[in-house]
């Protein structure tokens, strides 16, 4: 997995945590406070995020920005018809009604077809964005009739001669028909029949792709092209071939304008090293070779100076059942200093870290080197980046770039604190459930998301990397429980080291009372809340699910008779409540030593052991009551956001600065790109 999508387990942790005295100061606020989370509907909430510190940028980096950010929503078409073949259609005809429906826009009916519209464009189509089944309108087929019959016809889609009529007849079923379309991807065979994505047409099956591929692939190649990710397989009169995304082929409307705007970018590009990638990605786009994709992989990812990034391509493959075909997305950003140069200042620090840690001296790394990793600041998100984007990305996805020249692996620190606030914004928190009091509420709201955030850090940037094994070990020896202790050691080690006044004195941690906001919520976590995800009666499987569970039990267990932690019921309602922080550090301590002693030995009884007591196993009655409460508070699962928009201010014909703007109307952003950035035909 490439991409860190925000799931309910990180949110459960982000809920309700976020410093709020603290960041106003630092940031330049819009006039009237502003406000994160916009929108609810269905099971999707919509938020806004902010772009910090804009003002710090020259003006040629502002410009470059909004280049890339232009080259960003240029691709929206694109990722559509790559979901299915006819959302476009879908989406033009929504617009349409949305644009010009002469009707009562009060009614119900209609309030339920404007659902269906945000559906639409929050899924790039009609199909949910992650279950990725078809959903439906609430609606009749009659009343969608009227809609399109009172609407513009110029706007409507249709072909050349069509009626309205005919167009009718043709659309209903894709909405409507519960049989039709059903899947996006689909797992059933043949998954290419079965799964509605347009990667493929025609009379093509599993097997075809295969053969057409494998005959492409050579062995041993040791520097292999991803064959197939930029292109759509057709066969016609029984032939296949490649229809491939680029200016002169598939798609090449959409990516000439985005090679347009990448050719702005450039004559302000803040280096040549910049220059040189985004030349070679311009090629691409304009000869699809994907040869050439792999040299601006291989540029891209050695820039580490820049301050401005983006990624702009066809890049994942998770939306084709085959895993070869990638969907078009885009994000543009730069370096967020301050989380960076904590991230660095901890990887700095690497061999204090080892050398002061409580696990027994055999199984301490001589020479311990951080792993440093970026934190950046979205400034727009495009195609299968919007509206839900990922949290974390890590690229390229070609597995021999990132062994020869590495890989660049970011935390979007503006959307995660997005997410953080839009919780808070919430009047029901899964916070303000599971905390026992107002005063643990309290210390999580100031102090949460600081904490979390270099919780991250030490579990990532020296966690995984600490420790060895003793000579004659083999790394495999812990076999099925090796991801789940691996897990909780990494997590053991940043919870550790969170309280540790080291960490205040680096100026990591604000203070020596932060640590206590990221230990309430992780037992909390740990013990409860992360249950909400398990279905009732299966065990807890997920590893990092069952190291948060294996951490949290173990402790609770081991400091009963000290009452550490303490059980309370009331009202029906259970808390675990921390009384001693500086002991429950202590056992932190002793359950990392006895897992670096587990992994270092390779002592797979003793593993298999401690993860079958404290990880998987579940309390019916505990898990039941954890489902209610979480469910009785009725929060969307799934979030996405609104973009917001760099605006040009010219003066006497010259653009001497720019603007940002946060519009809040999902709706209005969607007609809005429906018009300015829609460069495809909608084809029926
Ligand atoms: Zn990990």
């Amino acid at each position: 997995m490439k991409k860190l999508m925000i799931c309910i387990g990180m949110a459960a942790a982000l809920v309700g945590c976020s410093p709020k005295e603290e960041k106003v100061a630092e940031q330049p606020q819009p006039q009237e406070e502003f406000k994160y989370l916009v929108d609810e509907f269905a099971d999707l909430r919509i938020m806004r995020y902010q772009i910090p510190d804009w003002d710090q940028l020259t003006l040629q980096q502002k410009s470059y920005i909004y280049y890339l950010g232009e080259a960003a929503k240029c691709g929206r078409d694109i990722l559509a018809d790559q979901n299915f073949k006819y959302n476009l259609t879908v989406r033009k005809t929504i617009e349409a009604v949305l644009n010009s429906y002469q009707g009562d826009r009060e009614c119900a009916d209609f309030q339920n077809f404007v659902v269906y519209a945000k559906r639409i464009f929050f899924s790039n189509g009609i199909h949910h964005h992650y279950a990725e089944d078809k959903f439906f309108p609430e609606i009749s087929e009659a009343y969608f009739a009227d809609l399109v019959k009172n609407s513009d016809v110029n706007l409507l889609p249709l072909n050349e001669g069509e009626t309205v009529d005919d167009f009718i007849a043709f659309l209903t079923p894709v909405v409507f028909d519960r049989d039709l379309y059903k899947m996006r991807r689909s797992s059933e065979d043949d998954i290419i029949a079965n799964s509605a994505v347009n990667f493929y047409e025609g009379d093509i099956k599993k097997a075809d792709v295969e053969a057409f591929y494998n005959k492409m692939r050579k062995p041993n190649d040791a520097t292999p092209i991803s064959y197939g990710l930029n292109s759509k397989l057709v066969k016609k009169d029984g032939k296949i071939y490649e229809d491939v995304y680029k200016a002169d082929g598939l798609y090449g409307e959409a990516i000439t304008a985005i090679i347009g705007w990448l050719q702005k970018a450039n004559e302000v590009a803040e280096n040549d090293i910049q220059r040189d990638y985004t030349k070679k990605l311009i090629d691409y786009y304009t000869t699809g070779d994907l040869k050439t994709w792999d040299e601006y992989n291989i540029a891209w990812v050695q820039d580490s100076v820049s301050h401005i990034d983006f990624v702009n391509g066809f890049i994942e493959d998770y939306n084709d059942p085959m895993g070869i075909k990638a969907t078009w997305e885009a994000i543009v950003d730069y370096k967020d200093l301050e989380a960076t140069v904590r991230s660095n200042t901890i990887s700095e620090n690497a061999q204090w870290f080892e050398d002061n840690s409580p696990v027994d001296p055999r199984f301490k790394k001589e020479a311990c080197k951080g792993v440093s990793a970026k934190s950046i600041i979205v400034t727009t998100l495009g195609g299968d980046c919007f509206p839900s984007p990922p949290i974390g990305i890590n690229l390229p996805n070609a597995d021999w770039i990132r062994k020869d020249y590495g890989s660049k692996s970011v935390t979007i620190t503006n959307l995660m604190e997005a997410y953080d606030k839009a919780a808070d914004e919430c009047p029901r928190s899964v916070l303000a459930e599971f905390a026992y009091s107002q005063d643990e509420v309290d210390l999580c709201k100031k102090y949460g998301s600081d904490a979390d955030v270099v919780h991250t850090n030490l579990h990532e940037c020296l966690g995984h990397g600490s420790g060895k094994l003793l000579p004659g070990t083999q790394p495999g020896a812990l076999k099925e429980f090796s991801s789940t202790l691996e897990e909780a050691r990494a997590d053991l080690f940043g919870l550790y080291y969170l309280a540790d006044p080291k960490m205040v004195e680096l100026g990591v941690m604000p203070d020596a009372e932060a640590y206590k906001a990221e230990y309430c919520s992780y037992i909390r976590n740990g013990m409860m809340s992360q249950l909400a995800r398990v279905e009732l009666g299966k065990d807890v499987t997920e590893s990092h699910m069952q190291n948060r569970k294996l951490v949290s039990e173990w402790c609770y267990e081991h400091g009963k008779d000290a009452n550490v932690i303490e059980k309370k019921v009331e009202n029906g309602k259970t808390y675990y409540i921390i009384n001693d922080f500086e002991a429950l550090r202590g056992l932190f301590g002793e359950l990392l030593a006895e897992i670096q002693r587990i992994k270092s030995e390779g002592d797979y009884a003793a593993g298999k052991a401690i993860v079958e007591k404290y990880a998987v196993k579940v309390d019916p009655e505990l898990h039941k009551e954890v489902k209610d409460r979480y469910n009785a508070l009725g929060l969307k699962p799934y979030g996405g956001f609104i973009n917001p928009e760099i605006v040009p201010v010219v003066e006497n014909g010259k653009v001497v600065d720019y603007k940002v703007k946060y519009p809040s109307d999902f709706v209005a952003q969607h007609l809005k790109y429906g018009k300015e950035y829609s460069f495809l035909k909608a084809k029926h």
